[in-house]
């Protein structure tokens, strides 16, 4: 899912995800970078969990898994902004695909429980007595 497809609730949950990488304490400057690498819509997720991310200057591109293809990372920058970036990508967008899933299942649930109620009303008066009271 690119950015370009992306509602407010990705923006303030990529917020709450930059707010918990700071009080993890990540480095500043690489966190602000890793960000304006989301927003500039540098980061394709793939199926298996890996990530494509553009350089910042364009023209390269590094591959994420646990590991990134940069120099930053050859030169012993384990948590490159490019990792960052693709973090930041895939926890946002998780977080939020579990929230509507939430709110999904709840939507059908309260279908179902409104189809029911109406039933209910809909449903013949029995005047007649119950079986179970003749005797
Ligand atoms: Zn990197």
């Amino acid at each position: 899912m690119s950015i370009a497809r992306w509602t407010a609730e990705h923006y303030q949950e990529l917020q709450t995800q930059v707010q918990q990488a700071l009080w993890a304490g990540l480095d500043k400057q690489c966190l602000f970078r890793a960000v304006l690498l989301v927003l500039d819509d540098a980061i394709t997720p793939h199926a298996d969990g890996t990530a494509e991310v553009r350089s910042c200057t364009g023209g390269k591109s590094y591959h994420c898994n646990g590991t990134c293809t940069c120099p930053a990372y050859a030169h012993g920058m384990l948590l490159c902004k490019h990792r960052i970036g693709a973090q930041l990508y895939k926890r946002t967008h998780n977080a939020v695909h579990a929230r509507q899933q939430v709110w999904q299942a709840l939507r059908i649930r309260d279908a179902q429980h409104a189809a029911f109620v109406t039933a209910m009303r809909a449903a013949p008066v029995v005047t007649t007595a119950a079986p179970w009271e003749e005797d």
